[in-house]
This record gives C-alpha cells, sequence and structure tokens, in this order.
C-alpha cells in the first residue's frame, strides 16, 4: 500500500492556492475601481496630486492582474499584491490621504498579509511596516513626510492595530491548525478505504481501481500486464485444526512472503477471504506463470507455525494475462476459471501450463 502515491495534500493544497488566486484577482479588480473612484474624488476636490497617485496605484494593480493572466504565477502575483499593498498604504501614512484619514487603510493589511501569506512571513512583514509606521509619526519633518497626526490618534491606531493584528495571527493559526487536522483525517480515511485491515495490503475496491487504470494505459499505449489469482489450500481446514487465530497469522504471513517475491512495480491485494490477487504490469503470461510457480514453491517449503504448531500451507493460482482476453472482467475470469483448474487437477500448483518457447522467455516478450 505505501507504494501508492499520497496525492491528496498535493490536491489540496493546489486547490488552496487556486481559490488564494480567484479571491485576489477577484480583489484586485475591487481595488482598481476603488482607486479610479476615489482618485476622481480628489480630483474633483482639486487634490491633483493625490488623484494622480492614486490612479498611479490602480495602475500598478492593473499591470499585476495582466502579469498574472500572461504568466500563471501565483507567487508572483501574491507578492506583486502585497507589495502594492504595502507601497500604497505607506503612501497614505506618509501624507494622510484624504483629511488625514490615509492610515485607516493600514487596517486592511493583517488579515489580506496572514491569509497570503505563512504565519512566519506575514509577523515579520506586519512588524516592518509597523516600525516604518512609528517612523513616520515620530519624525514628522522626514523627507516625503507631509502628514502630522494628534498623539491621542497615534496611541489609538498602534493600540487598535495590535489588537486587530494579534486578532488575526491567532484566527488564522487555528485556521491552519484546523485545516491539518482535516486533511490528516481524510488522509487516514483514504488510507483505510483501500487497505485490508489484517494483512495492510490492497483491499479488493483498490484493486479494482488498479485494474481499470492498467487496463487503460495497455489500451492507450499497449503496455501489457497479467494478474496471478491465489487461493489458499484448504484453508478452512487451518482454522479447524488450529484455530482463526492461526488462520489469521497464516494469511499475514502469507502476504509478507508474497510481498518478497514480487518486484516493486507489482501490486498484491487480498481479494477476499484467502484469496488473493497480484497484479503485474508490463508482464507476459509466461513471466507471470515463473513467478506464480515461483511463490507457489517458496510457500510449500516455508515454514509456517503458530503458538508453537507448525502448519501446513499450499496455494493454488491462476494466472491470466490481458493479452488473451479483451477487458478486466474477462481477465478475472479466467484467472478464477485457472484457478478453479489448479484446484481441480489437486491443488498446490499454478495453471495455465504453459510449454516454454525461446521466445517467449526474453525478457521483452510481453503480451505472449
Ligand atoms: P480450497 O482449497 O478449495 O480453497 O479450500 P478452502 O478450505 O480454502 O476453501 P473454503 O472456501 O471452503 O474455505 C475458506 C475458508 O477461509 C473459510 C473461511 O472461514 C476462511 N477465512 C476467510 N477469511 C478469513 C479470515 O480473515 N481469517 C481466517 N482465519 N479465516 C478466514
Ligand atoms: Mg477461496
Ligand atoms: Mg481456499
Amino acid at each position: 500500500m505505501t507504494r501508492l502515491p499520497d496525492t491528496s495534500q498535493q490536491v489540496a493544497d493546489e486547490g488552496e492556492e487556486e481559490r488564494v488566486s480567484r479571491l485576489l484577482t477577484g480583489l484586485s479588480a475591487m481595488a482598481i475601481l476603488f482607486l479610479l473612484g476615489i482618485g476622481a474624488k480628489a480630483w474633483f476636490a482639486t487634490h491633483t496630486h493625490h488623484a494622480f497617485s492614486l490612479w498611479f496605484f490602480a495602475g500598478l494593480v492593473a499591470m499585476n492582474m495582466l502579469s498574472f493572466a500572461r504568466s500563471r504565477n501565483r507567487r508572483h502575483q501574491k507578492a506583486g499584491m502585497i507589495s502594492i499593498v504595502g507601497l500604497l498604504f505607506g503612501y497614505l501614512i506618509i501624507t494622510g490621504g484624504e483629511s488625514n484619514t490615509g492610515p485607516l487603510w493600514f487596517y486592511v493589511f493583517p488579515p489580506l498579509l496572514f491569509y497570503l501569506t505563512d504565519l512566519k512571513t506575514g509577523t515579520a512583514v506586519l512588524l516592518f511596516c509597523c516600525l516604518l509606521a512609528v517612523v513616520v509619526f515620530q519624525f514628522p519633518e522626514l523627507p516625503l513626510v507631509t502628514a502630522e497626526y494628534s498623539t491621542d490618534f497615534k496611541i489609538r491606531f498602534f493600540a487598535t492595530l495590535t489588537f486587530e493584528s494579534i486578532f488575526c495571527f491567532v484566527l488564522e493559526a487555528s485556521r491552519l491548525k484546523a485545516r491539518n487536522e482535516l486533511m490528516d483525517m481524510a488522509r487516514t480515511h483514504q488510507h483505510a478505504a483501500r487497505t485490508d485491515e489484517l494483512t495492510g495490503l490492497s483491499n479488493r475496491r483498490d484493486m479494482q481501481h488498479r485494474l481499470n487504470e492498467e487496463y487503460s494505459r495497455y489500451r492507450r499505449s499497449g503496455h501489457h500486464f497479467s494478474i496471478v489469482l491465489i487461493d489458499l489450500d484448504l484453508f478452512k481446514r487451518i482454522n479447524d485444526d488450529y484455530g482463526h487465530d492461526a488462520g489469521d497469522h497464516v494469511l499475514r504471513a502469507f502476504s509478507e512472503l508474497m510481498q518478497t517475491v514480487i518486484r516493486q512495480t507489482d501490486v498484491a491485494a487480498r481479494w477476499g477471504g484467502e484469496e488473493f490477487l497480484i497484479l503485474l504490469p508490463d508482464t507476459s503470461l509466461l513471466q507471470a506463470l515463473t513467478l506464480a510457480e515461483r511463490l507457489r514453491s517458496e510457500v510449500a517449503s516455508a515454514e509456517f507455525s503458530f503458538a508453537g504448531q507448525r502448519m501446513p500451507v499450499t496455494i493454488s493460482a491462476g494466472i491470466c494475462s490481458i493479452a488473451k482476453t479483451g477487458s478486466v472482467d474477462e481477465l478475472l475470469k479466467q484467472a478464477d476459471v485457472h484457478l478453479y483448474s489448479a484446484k481441480e487437477d489437486g491443488r498446490n500448483r499454478v495453471a495455465p501450463r504453459v510449454r516454454t518457447s525461446p521466445r517467449e522467455t526474453s525478457p521483452s516478450g510481453a503480451g505472449s
């Protein structure tokens, strides 16, 4: 089971990034309209310089949108937006905006920052911006600084901003925590839904899914594959003679042994009860028969014991290659027919019996 790449985290991250990106596009469009509008108001109030500055920022936001539309680079879109907003708020604090209300826009910064960046980056950028604001507030005689604020305003501004920032930090931290917990839970459920509890192998549902995928690959690119359907011989007797726990132990021990025999690319599943299925990608019927025969002989010679008692364990197997059939259902049916004949022939054997031809024994003899 561990061979299946876990993509749920990547899919969720991708989804989150996509949502953030869409939100940014919406916010950018709103910001452009707003800046154009306030700029027009400043223009009619004959604050020409302020109007041009706001329109300039609207132009920067539009350029960031266009650049994202061309490159689809979400990191650059985020970094661009944060930089523009930071500059805009810096400008509003330095100049005071309309009637010295510019600093009020700073309150938009903490939630936006924590949403767009991680908590560490958000905190660092916020502290840096606050430091700049302190410098501007304390030294109104600095070049470019044209606004002066009352002491009461400065105290209230920083007190409320600190409160808001802490609140945003805590909310974002708990949002991330809840999200990670949900992701972990989803991963656990996903793993449980495709794993057999007793053996830890893929379960039937997962194997069915993999068979369908392998079949699609075969239809697309002609990559052959084979399956080995295995049934433990006279397993009921093991349960009856040694107990159910001993039976469970044999199922687990057999699963472990099977995994040492198959290749990294093969997948073993518990197909149900004491039946197992191995999916062998890029494998001919003959190669599959060779593997099944090796597994059969290893099981027959292995020592299975439980609570000090040695148990006789053998397997029978039916093999089929996709080249011999036209669908996954037919493939499974055919393997089952072969398994049945192996049982009929006396168990502890693999079927069909195929005579080796030199062509088929070559490693590239896929699809025989
Ligand atoms: P054959 O060689 O024809 O396959 O004979 P068999 O006894 O293996 O076949 P049968 O279908 O009669 O019995 C299968 C037994 O496998 C019956 C069932 O109790 C046992 N079994 C199925 N699942 C489990 C399990 O999870 N644990 C244990 N201990 N036994 C199981
Ligand atoms: Mg059976
Ligand atoms: Mg059986």
